[in-house]
């Protein structure tokens, strides 16, 4: 393989003389065997006999963020992160010396920025006169697949858990009740038995909900019906409600007029201010002060709900908006459900939800919503 030839993507190659016949075939096949790998989704990258870079297609070059003009010659060994285990190259070696080909899901790589990526690579000898001339690697970004896998399973791990213990707790009273009934012949349910099934039965419809409403978002089936809306009155009536879960918080909330008014489903947005209030009392385990403040700002809406609890690391913050994704914690009690709900019902009112936050200082959600006189001035 002429290495020019697949390097220049524009022009077919002049000198097909130095291109083996067995791989590229006639100058035309090369330009289109070049044009097929440029176009394949995975990255792929080709070396020679002495596992130089003869070639790089443009998925590859997305991947690493390396340019295929820059890496050309060189071993791909400097793209190694150092957490690959050796005995994955020592094996890969073994097997390729055979010539035969070899597959592992193991590699971790870094790429130009530094940032690292998990890899699931085929590489294939290839060979003329029985000799290998080139190693060809079709490459998987397993990156996303492993986290994406990793928090489903968390996820079904906690909603299975999360309809267990209601559920245990609802069949030990009924169960406990209704004996009691048949041997007496009386109904002798306790107040706090009530209460108890009343908060148990709760949290199963708010899992339930929650389930419901991201698979709604995610197919697209989740309708809106917009009002106008006076955004203090609804932030008003969520305060309250969550006032009667967390009785010993104080709501500091101020607001630059209260005629703010948007063009929203009013339950919608409720429902954001409601997963805001509640994660800044749930995530508060040494704090009782909730800010919560509404101005107008060019044209815009915007809230913001400021607790001074444990506060999220940087690292995670971009995580905190994706389906299930949970920073791990003691106080760890909901779904991961909560803030991706309330970004997609931001996003659809033409919105947006932001986070700033310092670790063991506390954390701030702003949103902001286009105001009900500009949507229809649009
Ligand atoms: P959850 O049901 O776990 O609360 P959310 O989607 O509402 O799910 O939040 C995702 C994660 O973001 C939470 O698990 C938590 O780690 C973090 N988080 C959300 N709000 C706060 C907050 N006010 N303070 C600290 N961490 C928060």
């Amino acid at each position: 393989m002429n290495n020019s030839a697949l390097n220049n993507r524009n022009n077919v190659p002049k000198d097909s003389e130095s291109t083996p016949k067995n791989i590229l075939g006639d100058r035309h096949e090369a330009f289109i065997l070049r044009e097929i790998i440029s176009t394949i989704n995975n990255p792929l990258l080709i070396t020679n006999k002495d596992f130089k870079i003869v070639y790089a297609n443009p998925a590859w070059e997305n991947l690493t963020g390396y340019k295929l003009h820059n890496v050309i010659n060189r071993d791909p060994k400097f793209l190694s992160s150092g957490k690959t285990p050796k005995r994955i190259y020592s094996k890969m070696w073994r097997v390729l010396e055979k010539g035969k080909s070899f597959s592992s899901s193991e590699f971790i790589n870094k790429r130009k920025n530094n940032s690292e990526y998990k890899l699931k690579s085929d590489i294939y000898p290839i060979t003329l006169n029985k000799k290998v001339v080139y190693y060809v690697q079709i490459q998987h970004d397993i990156t996303n697949v492993q986290q994406l896998e990793e928090m489903r399973k968390e996820f079904l791990y906690v909603a299975a858990h999360e309809l267990k213990t209601p559920i245990a707790v609802l069949k030990l009273i009924s169960s406990s009740h209704l004996n009691r009934a048949r041997k007496t012949g009386k109904d002798s349910i306790k107040l706090n038995e009530l209460e108890l099934v009343d908060h148990e039965i709760d949290r199963l419809t708010q899992l339930i909900n929650d389930i419901l409403d991201s698979s709604r978002f995610e197919t697209g089936k989740q309708f809106l019906m917009y009002e106008k809306v006076n955004l203090v009155n609804l932030i008003y009536s969520s305060i309250e409600k969550v006032k009667i879960y967390s009785p010993e918080f104080e709501f500091n909330f101020k607001y630059s007029s209260k005629s703010l008014y948007i063009l929203a489903d009013s339950i919608r947005i409720e429902q954001v201010m409601l997963n805001l209030l509640s994660n800044a009392v749930k995530y508060s385990p040494n704090s009782r002060l909730v800010t919560i403040t509404a101005s107008k700002v060019s044209g815009r809406a915007i809230v913001s709900v400021v607790d001074n609890g444990i506060g999220i690391e940087p690292s995670k913050q971009k995580y905190i908006f994706d389906k299930y994704y949970q920073v791990k914690s003691k106080s760890k009690t909901g779904f991961g459900l909560g803030l991706y709900i309330s970004n997609e019902i931001i996003k659809r009112h033409k919105g947006k939800l932001w986070v700033k936050s310092v670790p063991g200082k506390g954390t701030s959600f702003y949103f902001s919503l286009p105001l009900y006189h500009d949507i229809l001035n649009e």
